[in-house]
């Protein structure tokens, strides 16, 4: 399957299949807003939760907070936001069109047969950027004569700083009212609480705090599904560790994080990290662990060293002491930090990119298809399907019976409507990884049929050990 394919397909089947809506669909949609529907938010949800038990409940010094969207402003003024947290973009005066410059930078060089001349065009474009030479950018781009796709011209703009923070009002009386924005980050919640947590925690460094929770940007060019979006969620974690520490933590959260991202059942050459040559301002260190989505790798989580650079700046700027006592070495200090940052939604886009398979199933007698999502068990909106054979005979009496028994442990489907094989096919296009199939013989010896989401193979179980078993096969650790 062509991969521009498959990443449609994968659209289509999440709004088949109540996982991911356009957001406010029947006013046309709003551009790079997207709702998840029954299954896609069980999905993202069960993504969360095996993201926050990694972190809090198998790390003894990692606990989780639950921070504010709306922050004083001045925490962004700290944190460099407000000054530095913008894209450089380019308008195209005959298609009116807005590019982000490295986006468009790096689609025409992907356009190029030329891998030599595309890389020193990429290495031109990164010093230029680290520079921040607006002029530079776009007489780089008026000199490969790159044009706007709509247009077919190269009638640009100059090159314009465009800030992604979202602001809005905070106050009923307009005059009072102070400006505010919606964070972009969570990062800042947890840098803003390090001492509430530390004090009250008791917390001795080395030790995390870890949180999710939606973050706002105003991306200029938003495309690629649920990739990138302009209301997202995100999971991060900031480690504080004593200075001098940072790479060794930062090397141990390399590692800790694609072993997170492994444990998914994801083969390893799915990934791959990217090391930051341009580092952002508070950054000494950092990488991005690369998934190969359909659309090619791509960012789905950042490992940053972020340094003291925080800690110091809100230090600096609310006049609060933000300094830790090592009472091993008997100093003060502000910790440096190691942050671990991922997009739950990128997440739940790489699972089901992973997971989404269409299969031939055809026989010389007949042909047969189908659609599964292999998802983790443990990741599956649905954990068990429980099917009657017939409406009658007591069967749907028998499955109920079964629904009550699990459904205080895991997520229970019943279904008694349609042949036996087309309710499975519907479980496999949902990704539930275990259907139980009740008839006559169950009434005589007490067993069902279990069958397994990616094997199709069935086997007769003793109806008595269903609930244990699948508590089992669906369970996170
Ligand atoms: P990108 O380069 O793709 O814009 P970024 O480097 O700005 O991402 P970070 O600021 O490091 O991203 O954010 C951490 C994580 O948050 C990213 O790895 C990504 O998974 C997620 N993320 C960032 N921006 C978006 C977005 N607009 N939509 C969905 N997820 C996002």
């Amino acid at each position: 399957m062509a991969n521009e394919n498959k990443l449609q397909n994968i659209i289509a089947h999440c709004k088949e299949y109540g996982f991911v809506f356009q957001s406010s669909e029947i006013y046309d949609g709003l551009s790079a807003v997207y709702d998840y529907g029954q299954n896609g938010a069980e999905l993202k949800k069960n993504i969360r939760e095996y993201w926050w038990k990694s972190m809090t409940q198998m790390h003894e010094n990692i606990v989780g907070i639950d921070a504010a969207i709306f922050m004083h402003p001045t925490v962004w003024k700290a944190s460099g936001h407000v000054d530095n947290f913008s894209d450089p973009m380019i308008d195209n005066k005959d298609s009116q069109k807005r590019y982000r410059v490295d986006h468009l930078i790096e689609g025409y060089v992907e356009t190029l047969n030329d891998d030599a001349k595309g890389k020193a065009l990429i290495a031109e474009m990164d010093a230029l950027l680290a520079n921040n030479d607006l002029a530079g950018l776009k007489k780089l781009i008026e000199d490969n004569k790159i044009c706007c796709g709509i247009s077919n011209t190269c009638n640009w703009t100059d090159v314009r700083q465009f800030n992604l923070m979202f602001s809005t009002q905070l106050g009923s009386v307009a005059e009072e009212a102070s400006e505010i924005y919606l964070r972009p980050e969570t990062a800042q919640g947890i840098f803003v609480n390090f001492l509430n947590v530390q004090k009250t925690g008791r917390m001795k460094i080395p030790f995390g705090i870890a949180q999710t929770g939606k973050a706002f940007r105003n991306e200029i060019v938003a495309r690629g599904f649920i990739f990138r979006m302009r209301e997202f969620e995100q999971m991060e974690m900031q480690f504080f560790v004593r200075p001098g520490t940072q790479a060794e933590w930062y090397n141990y959260w390399k590692e800790t994080r694609m072993k997170w991202h492994l444990a998914l059942g994801i083969a390893p050459e799915k990934y791959r990290f990217h090391d930051h040559v341009k580092l952002a301002h508070y950054a000494d260190m950092a990488c991005d662990i690369e998934y190969d989505f359909p659309m090619g790798f791509k960012e789905v989580e950042g490992v940053h060293s972020r340094t003291d650079f925080d800690l110091k700046q809100h230090q600096q700027y609310s006049g609060k002491k933000l300094t830790y006592f090592d009472t091993e070495i008997n100093q003060h200090y502000v910790p440096y930090v190691i942050e671990t940052s991922i997009g739950l939604d990128r997440a739940v886009m790489m699972v089901l990119s992973e997971a989404y398979e269409e299969q031939d199933l055809s026989t010389e007698e007949k042909t047969d298809s189908r659609v599964v999502l292999k998802l983790p068990a443990m990741l599956a909106p649905i954990k068990l399907a429980v099917l009657p054979l017939t409406k009658k005979d007591g069967l749907p009496e028998i499955a109920r019976d079964l629904i009550n028994e699990c459904k205080p442990y895991f997520r229970c489907f019943y279904e008694e409507k349609d042949t036996i094989g087309k309710r499975y096919r519907r479980m496999d296009a949902l990704g539930t990884p275990y259907c139980i199939t009740i008839d006559h013989q169950t009434k005589e010896d007490g067993t069902v049929t279990i069958r397994d989401r990616d094997t199709m193979q069935q086997e007769r179980i003793a109806l008595v050990d269903v609930r244990a078993m699948i508590m089992e096969k669906t369970k996170m650790f």
